[in-house]
């Protein structure tokens, strides 16, 4: 039996565990804690309820609003979300969609094009091949249906505009796939609008995709997790400790959402460039970036890079990143000088104490 080991929070876990240190983060003003589910994972708002702010049920409806709309623009896991219709469009000419879609997908190419296609939004079909879609499967592929499949993915076969928004296929049977930067996107849109309503100081979160607005209001950062990774049902720990205001944190793991039977283990971060599931050292890669959709996307090409040709990127386009790779049983890290230069709470061998 493959089973589908589970999206642990546990970034979001340890980030909370820290925040606790501080009693009183808001300063005197209530902290006010929204919680719930989206995308396939758990999202947690924390937010200074600073005077003037909207009552936290306002705050609640508002944000499960935003979660519920791109969620019916991105979702791959519905029929007739905006994503799903224009993956089942057979036409090559524009297809209007909203601004929102439209703009992550501008945002998907940009970091395709940067990244050598390491990110590809149109990598869906290989996705399903290698038994990552509906239905979650261990078999090989089969060469030919390989060869098949690979000649439908191809991030040059996908023009967006944002002017009036659309997209468009050069083949037919292209295929949108924007999951790997969707909860970016969702977080940025959550923070935009808390943002609007006027708070100073929260931390919004996604299945660990994280952004920050300004420190805590009495003075402090808020404290945030790169997590350890571990296999399935390990306690979550710390692996780095950062201090982020107006800032945003994205990992992506291959220890996290992973196909298993009898051992093999199987990444659902495909290489789009090879056409199959990562197969290197790299356990985790994290960015910090001013967006989540940036941090996002950029985290997941990190991870399909492999700490080589990541690190080298990374310096070339001065991205602050973390990787950590297996390395004879070990987890060793990497790190870029943009990355050295963010306020690091923790120093590598004390997170790494106990483990
Ligand atoms: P997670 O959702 O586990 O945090 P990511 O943000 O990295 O991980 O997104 C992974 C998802 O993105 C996969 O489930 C797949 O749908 C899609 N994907 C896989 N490989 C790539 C790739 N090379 N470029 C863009 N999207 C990818
Ligand atoms: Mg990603």
């Amino acid at each position: 039996m493959h089973s589908v080991l589970g999206a642990i929070r546990a970034a979001l876990a340890v980030a909370w565990g820290l925040l606790a240190l501080w009693p009183v983060p808001c300063a005197g003003d209530p902290l006010v804690e929204l919680e719930g589910r989206t995308m396939g994972t758990g999202y947690s708002v924390l937010v200074c309820a600073e005077a003037g702010l909207p009552p936290r049920a306002d705050l609640a409806r508002g944000v499960e609003a935003i979660l519920a709309r791109i969620d019916a623009e991105l979702s791959t896991w519905r029929d007739d979300s905006e994503l799903a219709r224009f993956n089942a469009a057979r036409s090559t000419g524009w297809i209007s969609v909203s601004p929102e879609t439209a703009a992550v997908a501008v945002a998907a190419l940009s970091v395709s094009r940067r990244t050598g296609g390491a990110f590809d939004p149109t990598v869906a079909p290989l996705v399903e091949l290698w038994g990552f879609g509906r239905r979650p499967s261990l078999a090989e592929p089969d060469p030919e249906a390989l060869a098949r499949t690979r000649a439908r993915v191809g991030y040059a076969a996908l023009t967006a505009r944002e002017v009036p928004p659309a997209l468009r296929k050069a083949r037919a049977d292209l295929e949108l796939d924007l999951s790997a930067i969707a909860k970016g996107r969702a977080v940025d849109a959550l923070a935009e609008f808390l943002a609007d309503q006027g708070a100073r100081h929260f931390l919004v979160e996604i299945g660990g995709e994280l952004r920050a607005r300004s420190g805590r209001p009495d003075g402090r950062p808020w404290r945030v997790a790169v997590e350890a990774p571990e296999e399935d049902g390990a306690e979550p720990r710390a692996w780095a400790v950062l201090a982020l205001a107006d800032a945003a944190l994205a990992t992506s793991g291959d220890y996290r959402r992973t196909l298993e039977q009898d051992g093999v283990l199987r990444s659902h971060i495909l290489d789009p460039r090879v056409g199959e599931p990562v197969g290197h050292d790299l356990a985790s890669a994290s960015v910090v970036a001013d967006t989540a959709m940036q941090a996002d996307a950029l985290a997941t090409a990190l991870l399909v890079l492999g700490s080589r040709a990541g690190l080298r990127l990374a310096e070339e386009e001065g991205w602050a990143v973390l990787l950590i790779e297996r390395r004879d049983g070990r987890l060793v890290e990497h790190t870029s000088t943009a990355f050295d230069r963010l306020t690091r709470i923790d120093r590598p061998p004390l997170a790494r104490a106990g483990g």
